[in-house]
């Protein structure tokens, strides 16, 4: 469900034509539905009422100040993996108490800057990462609460690029090793062991890998509880799916059921941390078409987004739903939309039947919103796009379009080249 419809063969976001937002802030530009995102953020929160538990959104998915700033509005928390997504998430008016921190590859900086800021809880992903996180909370004078991030070891069905809770993957501490890192986390003067985590994998669209997680995790605190270890969060992570194409994924209600249903004897508290489900269908990239290319084998249609601006389809093959601004009802053509860059994987999507464009028609690539402008890059020295809010009848900017004075900034030539 989102706020992207047809009214009268005019796509609108909500109650603004898109037409009118791109013919004022240019393209390409990222355009996020209000009323979608907040629908989403209470459609996963609230399908977890009744038990405790706190919602952190996982920053790296959207990171847009104005995006984390309504789900703080709503009582949301974070999932960080980086100094700059705590200032972020901070910034944006986030408690501390609702910020976890993963990641596997954790700089001193940024475990500094998480202890002075006093999060809830570091996920830690390595026995090194132990002892050097209680090594920095020493010399703060600080107790880090903490939760060993395992690998349980299940299949998630997804993407090998965004599987993450599988034996090959670099994430985690395997769990059967936990128990006793567990045991060396606990005998550190610095660290309180406070709860067990994991995150498996990304667009997940069944509930059974959560569930056979949960149950490993559950055997898990109870194995700790024997040897005196109090376990108050279970940090579940994220991974729900949406629908790009044709994907059928449980409605968050159904997956808060099931959990539920398994933790409901547990005294604890739960952590999600969705990012896809909350954001993906809330957002959409703009694109004009530049030109239209009959090559012999293919058509392209060339528009001035790029592998810049959403790499998705580049880096995962993924599908995005490709859907005119304004329908025209010409006959279909098979076709890839391309962008400017000089790679072939530069593509958005391939053999697709759309509408033949004419330059300077619109073109909307949807479920844009999760991992679209926050992966976005400067390839080709491109200005990244600008991101818009609508809210109802009226829309916001709410980052700028980038300037070829801001491709620059930061940029020094040595004396010696003067
Ligand atoms: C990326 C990530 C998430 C969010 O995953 P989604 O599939 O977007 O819900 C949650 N937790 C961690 C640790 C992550 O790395």
């Amino acid at each position: 469900m989102h706020h992207f419809n047809y009214i009268d063969k005019e796509l609108y976001c909500e109650q603004v034509p898109v037409s009118k937002v791109a013919r004022e802030v240019g393209t390409p530009l990222y355009l996020y539905s209000h009323a979608t995102l907040l629908r989403h953020f209470r459609a996963f929160d609230g399908a977890f009422s009744g038990v405790k538990h706190l919602t952190c959104f996982s920053i790296k998915v959207n990171s847009n100040l104005a995006i984390l700033r309504l789900f703080v509005r709503e009582g949301g928390g974070g999932d960080i993996v980086s100094g700059g997504e705590l200032y972020r998430a901070l910034k944006a008016g986030m408690e501390p108490g609702k910020i976890v921190y993963s990641g596997v590859g954790k700089r001193v900086e940024g475990l500094e800057y998480a202890l002075k800021s006093g999060i809830l809880m570091f996920n830690v992903e390595s026995i090194q990462e132990i002892l050097k996180l209680n090594e920095v909370a020493g010399k703060m004078g600080k107790k880090a609460r903490m939760a060993i991030r395992v690998n349980p070891d299940v299949d998630p069905k997804t993407h090998p690029y965004i599987s993450t809770g599988l034996k090959e993957n670099k994430f985690g501490i395997d769990i059967s090793e936990a128990p006793e890192q567990y045991t060396v986390a606990a005998g550190l003067k610095n660290l309180k062991v406070s709860g067990v985590s994991c995150h498996i994998g990304s667009q997940l669209t069944e509930i059974s890998p959560f569930i056979d997680t949960l149950r490993k995790l559950k055997k898990l605190i109870r194995r700790l509880g024997q040897s005196g270890m109090q376990i108050d969060y279970l940090d579940l992570g994220g991974g729900l799916g949406i629908t790009y194409d044709r994907e059928e994924p449980p409605h968050p209600k159904e997956y808060a059921r099931a959990i539920k249903e398994e933790i409901k004897m547990e005294d604890l508290t739960l952590i999600l941390e969705p990012g896809r489900v909350i954001t993906g269908n809330a957002g959409i990239l703009v694109t004009k078409v530049l030109y239209t290319k009959h090559a012999t084998e293919k058509t392209f249609l060339i528009v001035d987004a790029a592998m810049n601006d959403l790499i998705r389809p580049s880096l995962y093959n993924s599908y995005h739903g490709i859907q005119p601004v304004k329908i025209s009802g010409r006959e279909k053509i098979k076709a890839d939309i391309v962008g400017p860059i000089c790679e072939s994987a530069d593509f958005l999507a391939k053999e697709r039947y759309v509408e033949p464009h004419e330059p300077g028609e619109l073109m909307a690539i949807m479920s844009a919103g999760a991992y679209g402008f926050s992966m976005s890059s400067n390839y080709n020295s491109r200005p990244r796009a600008c991101e818009v809010m609508v809210k109802g009848d009226r829309f916001y900017i709410i980052r700028k379009r980038e300037t070829f004075k801001d491709l620059v900034k930061g940029e020094m030539i040595p004396d010696f080249l003067s």
